[in-house]
């Protein structure tokens, strides 16, 4: 039992300025964290509680899951970074540091490298397959903007785990055992995340699901069907493309003054045709070389979906005089003539008698025909999808919401072992190369997520498997031997049954402790009074009861294991 009069515990009535979301505010508020800096936060003794009650649920699924704890340092050599390729690409993100000697380090933003070195000294063999490792660890990424407390922070604590496999088929097991560990977590620790479909990022991959909770104050957008159940990150949903809105040829392309307009929108407006009749065109550059890429006038580019079908090339905007080399003045472009890559998108796709830029100021090409007009390199689903567009599963109309994500499934192929020579010999004793997946929780983002989703006007509600205790045990009459004698009592009773409880023994009003037992918000709050017990007993309720059960001292300690079964 802890007692608030021996605890590291101060609660506050005022959130500080920078707390922006409700689960920040209530975190500190509540006494649980502190700022140390920007994006840099300690847990004190409560929040440390519920932080290492999250951790052993995470934990538990792990190994349930067949996976292996180690732990990885958090300075790695830069060498470890360079064999990838991501001492390069990783950019100002990743936390480089030097030692004395000057040679570079990294504060790990993640640890793909660090886990295939070492499968790759290791595993030799298929017998060793598959093979599943994670670690707890802090990591380090330089945010452009860390803020939500424990949501986004240049610190935090992710739950990190790489699976090692022969083949495809294999890393799809392994895929599956981790995905359903991860339901399994969420669902223990009382938070409802969603898997979504996602785009691979930084990481690299192919395939990948990110678990979201949704939350007004999430930084993702996700489509999300409620007809079929689809759901997609932004970055990588897809649509159902349109009907055919475009029409059929119209003689031969010819050249129409536009004097002075430049976006789809100018040029629609004069040339009065509807916008989805104007074909965007843009260039950028991918890895450094110059591209156009295509979308219908009222449409955005997804560089995310343009970076994939690119291979993972970084796409940046191209300045204003690489445009004009490759194409034309900027506001006047199109694809006609030009002879770097054109990436339509999909819904482009047989689109005549449309309107392109025509590479010369002033002018569009009227009755263009893509097919015919235009060398068109590949048509691919290059759109950001918005509220409304079709879903691509079952052509209802998609909703967007946002969301947090909490944790997030990559299948990776053999992207890192390649690049680090990672193999193992198999059945017939030839070498190949390990095909990997992996598997990252914020484990620090997902103690607050809980509080996001779980909390009232008057305080946190925690969910009895995380709560840093199950009970909160009020002590009225702290003066008063026998009350506060019967209130040990119940407490040891308790605790003999693994029930954790905090006893605010302070010498406060009741009011005062009232409020802050809301604050805090353990799941069961136990009155132990003067009046109350004069009156036949302990007043028991749960955090989110309007009142409370009045139960005899001797029949208290199993009135509140039953209460506790119930949430
Ligand atoms: P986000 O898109 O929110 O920046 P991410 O996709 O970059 O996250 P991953 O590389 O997938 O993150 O890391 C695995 C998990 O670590 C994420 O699912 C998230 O829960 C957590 N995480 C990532 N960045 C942070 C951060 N700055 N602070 C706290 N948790 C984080
Ligand atoms: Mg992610």
């Amino acid at each position: 039992m802890m007692r608030w009069t021996q605890a590291l515990l101060n609660t506050l009535r005022e959130a500080p300025q920078d707390a922006e979301i409700v689960s920040h505010k209530l975190m500190i508020r509540a006494g649980m964290l502190r700022k140390l800096g920007g994006g840099l936060y300690t847990y004190l003794p409560l929040g440390m509680r519920a932080l290492r009650k999250v951790e052993a649920i995470v934990r538990e699924e792990m190994e349930r899951a067949g996976a292996q704890e180690t732990l990885f340092p958090i300075l790695q050599p830069a060498e470890l970074w360079r064999q990838t390729g991501r001492w390069e690409t990783m950019g100002p993100g990743m936390f480089r540091v030097q030692d004395r000697k000057e040679a570079w380090y990294v504060l790990a933003p993640t640890a793909e490298e660090a886990f295939t070195a070492l499968a790759k000294s290791e595993i030799s063999s298929y017998r060793q397959l598959p093979c599943i490792i994670y670690q707890m660890q802090d990591k380090f990424r330089d945010e452009i903007r860390p803020r939500f407390g424990l949501i986004r922070g240049k610190e935090f604590i992710m739950k990190d785990a790489y699976s090692f496999d022969a083949d495809e088929a294999g890393a799809d097991r392994s895929y599956k055992a981790m995905y359903d560990a991860y339901v399994r977590i969420f669902k223990r620790v009382g938070l409802a995340a969603k898997p979504v479909e996602a785009d691979t990022g930084d990481i690299g991959g192919n395939f990948s699901h990110e678990f979201m909770v949704f939350a007004a104050s999430g930084e993702d957008g996700i489509l999300d069907c409620a007809a079929c159940g689809y759901a997609a990150n932004q970055e990588r949903a897809e649509r159902k493309a349109p009907a055919q809105p475009y029409g059929q040829e119209n003689g031969a392309a010819e050249a129409v003054a536009t004097p002075g307009q430049h976006t789809c929108e100018e040029v629609a407006a004069f040339l009065k045709c509807p916008i989805g009749q104007i074909v965007k065109s843009l260039v950028v550059l991918a890895d450094g070389e110059p591209v156009m890429a295509l979308v219908p006038g009222d449409r955005e580019l997804s560089e995310t979906k343009l970076r994939r079908v690119l291979g993972g090339k970084k796409i940046e905007a191209a300045d204003e005089e690489m445009v004009q080399k490759v194409a034309g003045p900027c506001g006047s472009i199109g694809p006609v003539g030009v002879s770097i890559p054109v990436y339509a998108d999909k819904a482009l796709e047989g689109a005549a008698d449309v309107f392109v830029g025509a590479n010369r100021e002033g002018f569009h090409l009227a009755h263009v025909s893509l097919a015919r007009d235009a060398k068109i390199t590949a048509y691919e689903d290059l759109v950001t999808v918005r509220e409304g567009d079709l879903c691509p599963k079952c052509g209802r109309p998609l909703e967007i919401r946002r969301g947090t994500e909490v944790g997030q499934c990559f299948k990776l192929g053999t992207k890192y072992s390649k690049a680090m020579g990672a193999t193992f010999l198999d059945e017939t004793g030839t070498p190949r190369t390990l095909t990997m997946g992996c598997y990252g929780i914020g484990v620090s983002r997902t103690l607050q997520a809980i509080v996001e989703q779980s909390n009232d006007e008057n305080g946190i509600i925690w969910p009895a498997s995380v709560a840093p205790y199950q009970v909160a045990l009020l002590l009225l009459d702290p003066d008063s031997p026998e009350v506060t004698a019967k209130a040990e009592a119940l407490a040891a009773e308790l605790e003999a049954r693994g029930i954790d409880v905090f006893m605010d023994d302070r010498a406060e009003r009741p009011g005062v402790k009232f409020k802050d037992a809301d604050l805090i918000g353990l799941p069961v709050r136990v009155v132990a009074g003067a009046k109350g017990l004069a009156k036949g007993g302990f007043e028991v309720r749960r955090r989110t009861d309007k009142d409370s059960a009045v139960i005899a001292p001797e029949a208290a300690a199993e009135a509140i294991a039953q209460l506790l079964q119930t949430l």
